[in-house]
């Protein structure tokens, strides 16, 4: 489910993906717990008017939205975001600033198979645990003024004993830069080092995690975590993948799974002041082989270095980097499956011919995937004559491509959209 803040109703969303009330996209809304929603279609007794329209309330039955179903929530900025060119200009300066650590370039270096000449010239960036302001200060001595600043999704105003000063947010992890096909900076992505814990809950029951405890004997991480069940208060430990499930005649009560969130994340400053929020629009990555992003100028044309007529697509930034260096070929990496209209033009722009999409093999087999995929077949069918492939592979010889290609296989290549 995607769902936009709703900046004036606060723990309220808009949904901008299928309503469950009324089955069509954007308008309604839906509250934080996902218990109710205000549909603007499909009446019913309790409702209320508001400068959207009559909004009706309806209470939603536990599991009428499949737990499977990843809810995306798209922020609206606090400030505008700057434009590309400006974002480039102050995420250049950032790069000079910000240094790699040891930790992650051996990740790199050993885990993603990366000389340290990629490492180089790719522009990975560590974010620090802690002062940061001192980071951000020196950026703003590289730029004209502090209020350069404003709008940069990241970088944000922090009330101090002294004043106001800007600093970074984000968790700390390694920076994956997202690059137009003007290699400009645009954003970028963190790999968290440490994933945030989260509670999934389903059904009867609610909860907060208190706070994280030592991990148990095989190193899973655990939680202390307090949660309402029929009206009674409980402090329990909680284990990542142990889930609890309450069930009684062959119906749910409730579930409770501690979770490790996600690994990537977007670096924002959506919700904080003078911050920005990354959306609007999404960054896309363009990666070149790194012999070619060596002398990638911006404002350089890719098809001047490289040839474009058959351009690959896949999932994250740092998997289209190394698909890049074992494919030789401009290839795309989309922040989300679902998210191919973004490529559309920057595509166009490049001349393509052939776009092959190369999804990570567990993935392909989703439900989600599948239909993001006849979505992305039906998109480019109607909007460009360029052909369309799927990339597959057995699972055995690697979930990525980049797994794929660090075993020197290549994908099979097979023609959706002609
Ligand atoms: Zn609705």
């Amino acid at each position: 489910m995607r769902l936009r803040r709703l900046r004036n109703m606060d723990g309220w969303y808009e949904i901008m993906s299928i309503c469950p009330i009324c089955g069509h996209k954007g308008w309604c809304a839906i509250n934080k717990e996902q218990t109710i929603v205000h549909c603007m279609r499909v009446p019913s007794d309790h409702y209320f008017d508001s400068n959207m329209g009559r909004q009706f309330r309806h209470e939603l039955v536990p599991g009428s939205i499949p737990s499977h179903e990843k809810i995306e929530i798209e922020q609206v900025d606090a400030v505008d975001k700057k434009n590309n060119a400006h974002l480039n200009r102050v995420y250049r300066a950032l790069t000079k600033e910000l240094c790699i650590s040891v930790d992650h370039e051996n990740h790199l270096r050993e885990e993603r198979k990366m000389s340290d000449d990629t490492i180089c010239v790719r522009e990975y960036r560590t974010m620090p645990e802690s002062e940061r302001w001192t980071i951000a200060k020196e950026v703003v001595k590289r730029l004209n003024s502090d209020s350069d600043l404003l709008g940069v999704p990241g970088f944000f105003v922090q009330e101090g004993k002294y004043g106001p000063y800007w600093t970074m947010s984000g968790y700390s992890g390694l920076m994956v830069p997202f690059r137009s096909i003007q290699n400009e900076i645009t954003g970028w992505q963190i790999r968290v080092d440490s994933p945030p814990l989260e509670l999934d809950l389903k059904g009867a029951v609610k909860g907060t995690i208190k706070r994280e405890i030592e991990k148990d004997h095989i190193g899973n991480r655990r939680a202390l975590c307090e949660l309402t069940v029929g009206g009674k208060e409980l402090e329990v430990q909680l284990t990542v993948k142990d889930k609890k499930v309450c069930m009684q005649d062959d119906q749910l009560i409730f579930s409770v799974e501690l979770k490790q969130a996600q690994r990537y994340w977007w670096w924002s400053s959506g919700s904080k002041t003078n911050g920005a929020s990354i959306g609007g629009p999404i960054p896309y990555h363009l990666a070149l082989p790194s012999p070619c992003l060596r002398y990638w100028q911006s404002d350089n044309d890719p098809a001047s270095l490289i040839d474009c007529s058959q351009v690959w697509v896949t999932e994250g930034a740092l998997k289209a980097d190394k698909a890049a260096d074992g494919l030789l070929k401009p290839v795309f990496g989309l922040p989300g499956v679902g998210c191919f209209p973004i490529i559309l033009d920057p595509l166009k722009e490049l001349g393509c011919k052939h776009v092959v999409i190369a999804f990570d093999a567990d993935s392909v087999r989703t439900p989600e995937v599948q239909r993001a995929l006849e979505l992305c077949a039906e998109y480019f069918a109607a909007n460009t004559d360029m052909k369309l492939s799927l990339a597959m592979w057995d699972i055995s010889l690697g979930k990525g491509i980049d797994d794929l290609l660090d075993q020197n296989y290549i994908p099979q290549v097979s023609l959706l959209v002609e």
